[in-house]
């Protein structure tokens, strides 16, 4: 083939790991990610007395810079074994952000003629240069089975020169490590046609078509491996020297090292170039001078314009979904997204309860950037869309089955606007746990939920109901202003002045409104709270409920409770959980306001701390989800614990359907707020009511038949159940109706339907 690979244009620069003293080379690395190269390499002369060891300054490199990818230039392979190889290479990858690549060789080219190869002077396999470049291939398999490990089952591997026995995995890297292969044997060029990311060579201007006859060579063994010969990325070395006056080939100026380079890119399809020299100002030359030209003169010589992201490979590609134009991506959002092919996928695909298998996750980074993403979806509404912010909404809808998943994880900042106001901006990736750690310095909390982990956005615009819900309310009460981006695309504020009827609908319906990409919050002065965790006797658990309810709803409203509660188990008494916080740091009042919740029921144990509100919210794991199947819960809002619900609750409880049943006080200080003040609008509820069970049809008729007649309402935010009359109980006919006018003016094609959605009123009148 000539002409280009289509791959985007990269610029590297060949640094020797020794010089006048250790720091050279990292001070020359650094001065390479500072020029903007993308990749800095090492070469790996394990013969050569005064080098550093190439792996050990990648990782001290990757500890010293930001952004620059690192590759050794080539490490000489048969001097590592392949699986710890992986594993080196999966966890620098892991701990340098994804910016790890491996360029490897048979190490053959440090043989001296008629002498040894560096390889066997330091003990390595002593391999014919045909043995060596199998050995490469099978170090090559060995590295793919390990870093694709994404499945834990060991790897097991016979070949002549490599065998694993049942070798654990290791860690998932950051990013997919492309595999690229130094040299210019026969033997390896087939390989790399057959198995490699890439060919790494280095230009010798004595055999200026050694190029071409190195992509003629991989061209077919690719062909006839069934892959596409633009899967590899061909990166080739060079050197040369600034001049004032055209002396020869890359010696002159930097307007003649453009012409020199440019048939490199149009006609063999050089995608990385990478600059052979410790020379700062050679190095600063050619990165302001040569990089940026040869890129616009290769986008005029070429009938198209080299790509600004990178291309997937044939085999992530083979994994795309069907129904998505994952090659009209916007560029803005191409080199972060997710597709299933992807190394990124497992850590993506799911929520903490729900299994998704989606076909593409955009990961916007501004609001710009998510109007990008809306505009995908909305060339994509035939399939599912789910907005994620911290991935706990326990519907699950936030991932799904081979649709777009818009996932603002990211946008995750927390920002002190206004110290005297307590006004606080957040982004809805940030994490409870997050938001109270970082409130804590200043003596502050904001109401969240029970677990640090679940995310700002997903919680924040449907209520909010957590350890201090009865002392401050909920979150959304706090909620003094939005920033989101609408269906169409227009980035929009929302307050009580701004907007006020989307600001009145973000509050308990924004999943249906827009993506919220920033909430302002004026927060609480919060100190040390009490802490409490009682295991109590649960054999009458009826009586527990009804003791329970009517004990919180008589404390103070510093106190906030919840009960846990679950089947029985044979042979083992019935133990019920509860816990409860006391916004108070005087020991007197927390004993005395816990105290009729302890003696509710006889107690097993009881742990009573004072503590910060943060060090409680300090419960989530920073892992990823991992979730698979489908959650099945149902969910209520009721006023008061009566004799007759805990009866029905017990019966759910005895039932066998249910394993988790938990109900969350309210009331307090929620109730203080006018019911039609915002779209969530149960002020008179005092408790909320959740049950898991794991058979959907038999919790849908146990709770529909004991529970229903006992709940006035419902928080969706626990709901799994998609009927339409889960809606109706969420939103009151007013607040529905309201909400349906609302919906067609700010979503009138109903962009944001996955979960729980509000019908547009296709019959009132639209305001602009
Ligand atoms: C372990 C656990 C404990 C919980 N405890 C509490 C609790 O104590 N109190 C409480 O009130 N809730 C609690 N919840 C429920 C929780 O509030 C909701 O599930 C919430 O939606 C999770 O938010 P998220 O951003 O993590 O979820 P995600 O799964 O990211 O989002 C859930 C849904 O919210 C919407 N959404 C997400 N981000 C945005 C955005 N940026 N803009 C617009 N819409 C968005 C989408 O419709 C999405 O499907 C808990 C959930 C779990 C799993």
């Amino acid at each position: 083939m000539s002409g280009s690979y289509g791959h985007r244009l990269e610029f590297g620069t060949f640094v020797t790991p020794v010089n006048a003293s250790p720091d050279t080379p990292v001070a020359l690395a650094r001065r390479s990610e500072a020029l903007g190269y993308d990749l800095v390499t090492f070469s790996d002369d394990p013969d050569q007395p005064a080098h550093l060891d190439t792996w050990t300054l990648l990782a001290w490199v990757a500890g010293r810079t930001d952004r620059i990818h690192l590759a050794a230039n080539v490490l000489t392979t048969p001097m590592r074994p392949p699986a710890l190889l992986a594993r080196s290479a999966a966890s620098l990858d892991l701990l340098s952000g994804g910016r790890l690549e491996l360029a490897l060789g048979t190490g053959e080219s440090d043989r001296a003629p008629g002498g040894l190869a560096a390889v066997e002077a330091l003990g390595g396999p002593a391999l014919e240069p045909g043995a060596a470049v199998d050995a490469l291939g099978e170090s090559v398999d060995v590295v793919r089975a390990m870093l694709d490990a994404g499945d834990p089952a060991p790897v097991r591997y016979r070949g002549e020169h490599h065998r694993l026995d049942g070798a654990a995995g290791g860690p998932l890297p950051a990013h997919h490590i492309p595999i690229w292969l130094g040299g210019t044997d026969p033997r390896l060029l087939r390989l790399v046609g057959a198995t490699a990311d890439g060919w790494l060579s280095t230009l010798d201007p004595a055999t200026p078509d050694a190029v071409r006859a190195g992509n003629k060579l991989i061209d077919e063994a690719a062909r006839e491996a069934g892959r596409g010969p633009s899967e590899i990325r061909r990166l080739l070395n060079v050197s040369g020297r600034f001049t004032d006056t055209r002396q020869g080939f890359l010696h002159g100026p930097a307007a003649g090292w453009v012409e020199d380079l440019l048939p490199l890119v149009v006609e063999d399809g050089v995608g990385t170039f990478i600059l052979i020299t410790d020379d700062v100002a050679t190095m600063e030359r050619f990165a302001r001078e040569v990089a940026p030209a040869l890129r616009e003169a290769a986008d005029r010589a070429l009938p198209a314009p080299l790509p600004r992201t990178a291309a997937r490979s044939g085999a992530v590609r083979a994994r795309r979904r069907p129904g998505i134009a994952y090659d009209e991506l916007p560029a803005s959002l191409a080199d972060r997204a997710v597709e299933p092919g992807d190394i990124d996928y497992s850590r993506v695909k799911s929520n903490y309860l729900r299994g998704g298998a989606p076909g593409l996750v955009l990961r916007p980074r501004t609001p710009a950037e998510v109007a990008d993403a809306l505009a995908f979806a909305r060339a994509h509404r035939h399939l599912p869309l789910g907005i994620r912010s911290g991935g706990h909404g326990i519907s699950g809808r936030s991932t799904n089955d081979g649709g777009i998943v818009l996932d603002v994880g990211e946008l995750n900042g927390i920002e002190v606007l206004d110290e005297a106001r307590r006004l606080v901006r957040i982004g809805p990736g940030a994490r409870w746990t997050d938001v109270a750690q970082a409130l804590a310095p200043y003596g502050w909390a904001l109401t969240s939920g029970d677990y640090g982990g679940v995310g700002v956005g997903g919680l924040a615009t449907a209520a909010g109901v957590g350890w201090l819900a009865r002392k401050h309310g909920l979150t959304i009460d706090h909620l003094r202003a939005v920033e989101l981006v609408l269906a169409d695309g227009r980035v929009a504020r929302a307050s009580e002045t701004e907007n006020p009827d989307l600001f009145w609908a973000v509050r308990g319906a924004g999943a249906n409104f827009g993506v919220v990409t920033a909430l302002e919050f004026e927060v609480d002065e919060v100190g040390p709270v009490g802490w409490a965790q009682f295991a109590l006797d649960a054999g009458d658990p009826a009586g527990l409920l009804t003791r329970w309810g009517a004990a919180v709803e008589a404390a103070p409203r510093d106190l906030t409770s919840a009960i846990i509660m679950g089947p029985p188990r044979m042979g083992q008494p019935a133990v019920a959980q509860v816990m409860a916080m006391v916004d108070s740091d005087d020991p007197a009042t927390i004993v005395a306001q816990l105290q009729p919740l302890a003696d509710v029921a006889p107690g097993y144990d009881q742990q009573v701390v004072i503590t910060s509100y943060a060090s409680v919210m300090a419960n989530a794991s920073d892992a990823p989800h991992q979730a698979q199947g489908e959650p099945i819960s149902r969910t209520g809002l009721i006023t008061h614990l009566t004799a007759e619900f805990a009866a029905a609750a017990a019966r759910l409880l005895t039932s066998g359907v249910v394993y988790f049943f938990h109900i969350r006080s309210i009331g307090g200080a929620v109730t203080d707020v006018d019911p039609d003040a915002m779209a969530w609008s149960h002020r008179g509820s005092n408790f909320h009511v959740t049950a898991f069970g794991r058979h959907r049809a038999r919790l849908d008729a146990l709770w529909d038949d004991l529970l229903t007649e006992h709940l006035s309402g419902t928080y969706l935010s626990f709901e799994t159940d998609l009927r339409p009359e889960r809606l109706t109980e969420a939103f009151p006919p007013r607040t529905l109706a309201r909400l349906r006018t609302l919906k067609k003016r700010y979503d009138p094609d109903g962009l944001f339907r996955d979960n729980f959605a509000i019908t547009p009123d296709t019959a009132s009148r639209t305001t602009p």
